[in-house]
């Protein structure tokens, strides 16, 4: 048997073992074509097919109604951060932000580039430790942008912000994107990188409000509008085939898995056999994020001493579970648990946390 560690990266991400299986079996000869999936133009009918029908899983995992355009982008979550001021901002509105972390202020500061940025709201107080409260936006912006889900803090939003009906709601969902149910329909523009939950690198989902693919001034560069993408159904040129093809697997998988709300029910019961062993740690392990704000995907905790956090992430490499140091702005470890980490990968973890501290306390 080839030999596959417990994956806690924050991203790229773990992938379930039967999509990595599906595409080694599928490499060389994709469907009967003997050609393999990577070398088979976009313009063919068995691609035609795999891209169809990943934008469809999208649709039907999330519930997306037809009033919405799903498009399969380059550039990353990073790109969006430009296009989506680009594509939705209206002249003299100002562009509505709250400040989450390391993502948001990346957002923000692209947004900068196009005119008036409101930060309504931040956490950056408290080392974004959580989610503000009582978030509002003004009834004059030109869109309400939030950070879903805050993959270096380990904070994530359990409850929307609301908008007026003029005033499009924008979530970067990169790190959480179907990771629980949502109403879709609440949000104006989601988007998301693949390379968290939902596949490889190299894709990045953008789902758009039809209505709003309109704003975009015409002198624009072609490649630079949405519009462009969704009236070519993100075939204008090529796209990235393979990403979309192992994102296509992935949905797949999902789906055979009971959708979104089973998904749901497995991540919280992930999350709390970790948040549980934190709480009950006796101050040994210490969450970053605020209860009320914590994350279903990236667990973020400190140890007592700096020594004993780069032991734990040593120790844990020992173990075949990979990827446990946290990110610099808060230091200590994060435990990335996205759709495709088993419970099986959790339990062990939380086991192994379990007996680090009986030896290190
Ligand atoms: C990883 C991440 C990004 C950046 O994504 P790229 O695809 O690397 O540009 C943006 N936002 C959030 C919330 C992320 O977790």
């Amino acid at each position: 048997m080839t030999k596959r560690v417990y994956n806690f990266y924050a991203g790229p991400a773990t992938l379930p073992l039967q999509v990595l299986k599906k595409a080694q079996e599928q490499l060389l000869d994709f469907d009967n074509t003997g050609i393999s999936l990577m070398e088979i133009s976009h313009r063919s009918k068995q691609y035609d097919l795999v891209h169809k029908e990943a934008s469809n899983l999208v649709r039907q995992l999330m519930g997306i109604s037809n009033e919405y355009k799903i498009m399969w982008l380059q550039g990353g979550a990073s790109s969006q951060f430009w296009m989506v001021p680009l594509n939705l901002k209206i002249e003299g509105k100002p562009m509505d932000y709250v400040n989450t972390g390391t993502w948001s202020k990346k957002a923000i500061k692209e947004a900068k580039y196009y005119g008036k940025v409101n930060v309504v709201a931040s956490s950056e107080d408290k080392n974004f430790s959580y989610i503000p409260n009582n978030i509002i936006f003004s009834d004059d912006a030109s869109y309400a942008h939030i950070t879903g889900n805050n993959t270096i803090y380990g904070t994530e939003y359990h409850e929307w912000p609301n908008t007026s009906p003029d005033v499009p709601l924008v979530c970067d969902m990169s790190s959480n994107i179907m990771d629980k149910k949502i109403e879709a329909n609440r949000f104006g523009i989601i988007y998301a990188g693949a390379q968290k939950n939902i596949g490889p690198a190299g894709v990045t989902l953008v789902i758009v409000r039809e209505d709003l693919l309109d704003r975009v001034d015409e002198n624009t560069p072609t490649m630079q509008k949405w519009k462009t993408h969704a009236d070519k159904d993100s075939l204008f040129n090529t796209p990235p085939t393979w990403a979309i093809y192992i994102c296509k697997l992935s949905l797949e998988y999902l789906k055979s898995i009971g959708g979104v709300s089973a998904i749901e029910k497995i991540n919280r019961d992930k999350a709390n056999i970790l948040y549980d062993i934190i709480d009950k740690s006796d101050g040994f392990y210490k969450g970053h994020a605020k209860k009320d704000s914590r994350s279903l995907m990236n667990i973020t905790f400190r140890l007592p001493t700096e020594e004993l956090e780069q032991k734990c992430v040593s120790d844990a490499i020992d173990q075949g579970l990979i990827g446990l140091k946290g990110h610099r702005s808060v230091g200590g470890m994060r435990a990335s648990i996205y759709n495709a980490m088993s419970k099986e990968g959790v339990k062990k973890l939380a086991n192994f946390l379990i007996e680090f501290k009986e030896k290190n306390q």
